[in-house]
């Protein structure tokens, strides 16, 4: 049977410009997009992209593993490019949009981009980054291509070429698109946000976007009949990969510039909205009840268990993921029990607040001491460090090779977060390795500290960060924003609230009031700064 040969009839590359190809078809007349008045179908997309990919490579002469970079909403062009650069063999760079001109010059030369689509929203940030790329000598040509709407200011236009004008130029004679060669060839390069080290370029396999997309459809339950409201960044691990899922499943993508409360509701009012993603962060905006039931995939950061049971409430079905830009975005689902049914509300919370079990395309992960590589004990209590491995880890860090050599071990990925692994196999994160507080020879976890104070009934966001103490070492600081309405808690009141629901060793030492978190584009307390903060008053 070994030697049945590997032949085109039982073997193509996998990628996801599969899902596309086949959306074409099978899903032709169905609506691929919406965004305000604008309607696109399968069949149309397939041929924007394709069309997209001709004159990437006949006009702008790009070839194989050439690096496209974009800077964009969350807007059809966004969507396209997602299978136009790769169908191009060049590899897509989704640029974070609420990066500085500095950050932006930055990823352009690291990546040594061929070239920058930017939507007009983002025409002077383009425009000043490229002054900083021009300032450091980049030798490099870099094409600009900017993404144009009919309302869009024409005297902020400073690109040579425009997309639409780009896609209808395609000279369809002048060449083929080259087929995929290799399914391990890069796909997407994502920069990840630094919110614990300086940025680093994660390269995704085709194979490895192909595999994460199957998994996520099928562990979340998307069926083909999805209409999925992009309130997540595409830029954000390719939008978690559905920007490849929606065409795997023939799914309506509705888009949105912005990811206000009122554009969510109008559009789960307007079109019907089965399913979204969405950081934790956002659940602050889900106040009101919705007409029908909308499926939420939520991760990032950990949601607390009283958030989940809240906007459960309103008609949200919530389902939570771990992950990070190595793994392709989410690397754990908690996957739903049926018998947590029989469970009350607040119970059912408290098992869904925990990361879960591994995506199907990881073969396995694990909680280890990544001093000896030894599992750690499956009692829910033993912390060890959350490792990796499979289908959906990154090829590695593009030019960075101090970062891979530290990133993987003895073949596995190490994921820099703290975690335990419950009896029935659940994992649960207790920290990042670089957030846990050490108290007096006792580890506290700033999750289960944040746990309870979001029980706290005016409390609207909280952090914890490690504090220096003259007679513990590290103790824990909390940073705390209020809901707005009636009397604002003392900071006594919030550490005698403490002391009433957490071991005496937990309770914040110190609890800042802030009228805002520090955040990041994806909503991510930016617990580094609120470090350096507590860092001060520890000195005090
Ligand atoms: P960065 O590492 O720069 O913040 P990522 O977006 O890749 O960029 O962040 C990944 C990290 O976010 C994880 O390592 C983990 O610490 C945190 N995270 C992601 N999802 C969750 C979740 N569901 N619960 C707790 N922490 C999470």
């Amino acid at each position: 049977m070994n030697k049945l040969p590997k032949n085109p009839a039982n073997y193509t590359p996998l990628s996801p410009i599969n899902f596309l190809e086949r959306a074409s078809v099978v899903y032709s007349d169905r609506t691929s997009v919406i965004y305000n008045s604008t309607r696109f179908t399968w069949r149309q997309t397939y041929l924007r992209c394709h069309h997209l990919a001709v004159a990437l490579r006949s006009r702008l002469q790009i070839s194989k593993n050439d690096v496209i970079s974009v800077l964009a909403p969350n807007i059809p062009s966004m969507y396209e490019l997602h299978f136009a650069v790769p169908m191009a063999g060049a590899v897509l760079n989704t640029i974070n949009t609420r990066l500085d001109s500095g950050s932006i010059s930055t990823i352009l030369r690291h990546s040594q981009a061929k070239v920058l689509f930017f939507d007009y929203q983002f025409a002077s940030l383009v425009h000043d980054s490229i002054s900083l790329l021009m300032e450091r000598n980049s030798a490099s040509p870099l094409f600009l291509v900017l993404i144009d709407e009919l309302e869009s200011p024409k005297s902020s236009h400073l690109g040579l070429l425009e997309y639409e004008e780009l896609i209808s130029s395609a000279d369809l004679g002048s060449s083929e698109l080259p087929p995929l060669a290799d399914e391990c060839d890069p796909i997407a390069l994502n920069y990840t946000s630094g919110t614990t080290s300086a940025p680093k370029g994660v390269v995704y396999s085709h194979r490895g976007a192909y595999l994460s997309t199957l998994s996520l459809l099928l562990q979340w339950g998307v069926g083909n009949e999805a209409v999925y409201l992009w309130s997540l960044p595409m830029f954000h691990c390719n939008g978690w990969t559905f920007t490849w899922g929606m065409a795997a499943r023939g799914g309506t993508n509705v888009c949105i510039r912005s990811s206000s409360k009122s554009d969510i509701y109008k559009a789960i009012a307007d079109h019907g909205v089965t399913h979204m993603c969405c950081a934790p962060v956002i659940f602050n905006l889900l106040v009101d009840a919705t007409k029908s039931k909308v499926e939420v995939l939520t991760g990032g950061a950990p949601p607390p268990a009283a958030m989940l049971e809240r906007v459960e409430k309103l008609g949200f079905h919530v389902t939570h993921a771990y992950g990070m830009t190595e793994a392709t975005g989410p690397a754990l689902v908690c996957e739903w029990r049926e018998e947590w049914n029989r469970l009350s509300s607040a119970e059912q919370a408290r098992l869904k607040a925990r990361q879960g079990v591994s995506v199907l395309s990881l073969s396995e992960v694990d909680v280890k001491n990544v001093g000896t590589m030894a599992s750690v004990p499956r009692d829910g209590k033993a912390v060890g460090e959350i490792v990796i491995r499979g289908s959906s880890v990154m090829k590695g860090y593009f030019n960075n090779e101090e970062a891979n050599s530290e990133a993987f071990k003895e073949g596995w990925f190490l994921t820099g977060d703290v975690g335990v692994v419950h009896p029935d196999g659940y994992v649960e994160i207790k920290d990042r390795s670089k957030d846990v507080i050490i108290s007096g020879g006792e580890n506290i976890s700033s999750v289960e500290v944040e746990a309870v104070l979001y029980r706290h009934e005016r409390v609207l966001e909280a952090a914890v960060v490690v504090m220096p103490h003259p007679h513990w070492g590290e103790t824990p600081c909390a940073f705390i924003t209020l809901k707005e309405e009636r009397a604002k808690p003392t900071e006594e009141e919030i550490i005698a609230y403490c002391r009433r629901n957490m071991a005496g060793f937990m309770v914040p030492k110190k609890v800042v009031f802030l009228e805002e978190m520090p955040k990041t584009a994806m909503g991510k307390i930016q617990k580094n700064k609120l470090r350096e903060m507590a860092r001060e008053f520890g000195i005090d």
